[in-house]
This record gives C-alpha cells, structure tokens and sequence, in this order.
C-alpha cells in the first residue's frame, strides 16, 4: 500500500469549511479567462475576462454564495435546517437557492418584482419561495428591508447573508477569482495592469482589486456603472437602466470608493450591443458582461494598447431572452461598441 498523496490545500479547505461545502468546491471557480483579440477604432487589442457562466448555477455569484455560506457555517451564524433570506436582483438568488437547497437548507428571496422572467422561473425550480417587491414597496432598498423584517418576526432560525454588507462576499473575490487570474496570467507570461468590473454589491471589484493590489499596488482598479442610472457617481438611485445586476439603487456599503480608481461610465445600450456582438463570435454573455467589455476597452485608450486590462463576464445571455438583449437596439452617437471589431478569442484554463 503506497502512502496517501497530501492534496494540496484548497481556498475553502485553508477557512476550515464544513465536508458538505468543500463537496461543491470542485464545481465553482476555476473558471477560464477568456483571451479577446480585436479592433477599436483601427487599433489592435486584447483584453481579457472571467468567463463565469462556468460556475455550478451559471453566474460569479456562485462563489460569493459559497464563501459566505462556508464562513456561516464556520462561525456557527448558519446551522443544518437555518432557512436563508436574501434580498436580491436574481444571480444572487439563484446561487444561494441552489448551495442552500444541496446543502438541506429552505430558501427564501425578496426580489424587485421587474426582473427578468427567466430569473424568477429559475429561482422555482430550485424550489425557492419567491417574494416579488414592487416599485411602491421600493423595489430593491424594500426587498432588503422586507427579508430583515420577516429573520425579526421568523419563529424558526433564519440566516440572512446581507451580501451588500458581508465582507466574505468580497473575500470569496480575493481568495478565488484573484487568485485564479494571477495564475492565468502568469501562465502565458503576463502580469495585470487594471481590472474593471461593474458594481452590484461591489464584492468583485473590491475583493480582485485588494488581492492584486496587494501583490502590485500599481495596479489600476476601476468599479463600472451605467451611465445612465449613476448610483456611485451621485451617492443615490438616479435614472433607470437595463444592466441588471450592476447599479442596485444605493451604493452598498463593503464599496469603498476611495480605495479605487475613478469610475467608468457604460451606456446601457452599449452594453446591450457589445453581448449581442460577443454572443456573435461564440461568448453568450450577458449584458453587465457587454457593459465590462467596453469597460476594459476604455481603460486601453489611457494605459496603451499593449497593457493587460482584465474583466469579468458574470453571466450567460440564457436569463436574458426576453430582455432587450434578444432586441434590436439602436445604435447611438455615444456607444463605443460600433467601434469595436471583434477578431478572434482563446480560452486559458487554470494551470496545473
Ligand atoms: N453582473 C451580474 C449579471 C450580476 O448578477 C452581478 C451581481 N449582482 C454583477 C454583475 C455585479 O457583481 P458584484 O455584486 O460582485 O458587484
């Protein structure tokens, strides 16, 4: 009988996460970067992304789901049989709904009751219960209010995640998605000059922009909203848009602004676009993924053609198809994507 191989330790496994949690490990991060070549405006560039519609349910929500389940857990906040309660505009939802339902737990989402149908039929077939909130009810600010409300009156044990105030949401981002794009790059012999991703709960951009800070604090880290609906820009709800999961109606509070580089405005349209364009050479990606693409296209017109911009593609188009995205959208003054030709794209996989 030979000895048993150590196997090397694993993001969650260093945080000393329950077995049913590290069960799941293998089916969320790890996902592909994503080496885009293309023109803009006449200028050869590249720029790289997350492509995280690998994870278990579709989204990069899947690793703010488990992490902040796994520290629960740790932390005794979260017990076998706890019902979770979170407010959310959907990947959150459906993330937490299908950790939660593998792991025994009843789930419970408040959602702003104008998001995408696809969202809500997802989030039934987890078998989670659905409480839509209205416009009257205030949309998103009431659904977390509302799933506070029902933890205080709840006779059973409830877990509430509270992603827009959890440090584990940003944590996950250091410990895995970081990580991963350090590795990838490495393996083709870059290293990152800026990272850019649009804001929802902000977990993403904080939690990637400390961990490649902390390796090279020269590293550029941009957060992205609408430009149309500029919630951090103004510090308030302000104008409506068509990204969902970026520009949530409030700046939340594990944002902060002034760790970061300045913000970069994405034009809903745009975005819409940019997906439908991606979706044209293959990558079927959302629309806060269109809104990324442009993102990192624009921090190229200041560092240079040849620098390593990264960014993430958070979702698929499969929760979208009834949404603008599946539309014809018209093409304005203003838009960066008719500038943009798309060329050719690799993926890189996590290097052994
Ligand atoms: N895009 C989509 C499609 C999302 O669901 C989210 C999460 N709300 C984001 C972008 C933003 O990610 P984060 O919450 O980490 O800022």
């Amino acid at each position: 009988m030979g000895a048993a191989t150590a196997r090397p330790p694993t993001p969650l496994s260093r945080i000393d996460a329950p077995r049913q949690l590290l069960a799941l490990e293998s089916m969320i991060g790890s996902t592909p970067l994503i080496e885009i070549l293309y023109r803009s405006r006449g200028k050869h560039r590249r720029i790289f992304a997350k492509y995280e519609q690998k994870n278990m349910t579709g989204s990069v929500k899947d690793r703010m789901a488990l992490w902040i389940m796994a520290r629960a857990h740790v932390s005794g906040a979260l017990r076998r049989g706890d019902t979770i309660a979170e407010a959310t505009s959907g990947n959150t939802g459906i993330a937490f709904a299908a950790i939660g339902r593998a792991l025994g737990h009843p789930v419970v989402i408040f959602m702003p009751d104008w998001m995408s149908r696809e969202r809500v039929a997802l989030l039934e077939t987890f078998g989670a219960e659905i409480v839509p909130v209205s416009t009257e009810q205030h949309g998103f600010c009431g659904s977390i209010v509302l799933a506070d409300q029902y933890a205080e009156q709840a006779t059973h044990r409830v877990f509430l995640p509270h992603q827009f105030d959890n440090p584990a949401n940003c944590e996950a981002h250091e410990r895995t998605t970081a990580p991963e794009i350090i590795a990838q790059l490495t393996s083709i012999g870059r290293a990152c000059d800026a990272f850019v991703a649009g804001v929802g709960t902000g977990g993403t951009v904080m939690g990637v922009g400390r961990a490649l800070r902390s390796r090279c604090p020269a590293v550029r880290v941009h957060p992205l909203e609408p430009a149309n609906s500029p919630t951090l820009r103004t510090g308030k709800c302000s104008g409506t848009h068509r990204i969902q999961g970026i520009s949530d109606e409030f700046v939340p509070s594990i944002v902060r602004l002034e760790e970061l580089d300045p913000i970069v405005d994405v034009w809903d349209g745009d975005a819409i676009l940019m997906a439908q364009g991606l979706a044209q050479v293959g990558l079927a990606v959302g629309i806060s993924s269109g809104a990324n693409f442009l993102g990192a296209d624009c921090l190229l017109d200041d560092l240079g053609d040849d620098a390593t911009v990264v960014t993430i593609f958070c979702d698929s188009n499969k929760k979208y198809l009834s949404t603008a995205l599946c539309r014809p959208e018209p093409v304005l003054s203003e838009h960066r994507s008719p500038g943009i030709q798309l060329l050719s794209w690799r993926s890189i996989g996590m290097p052994p």
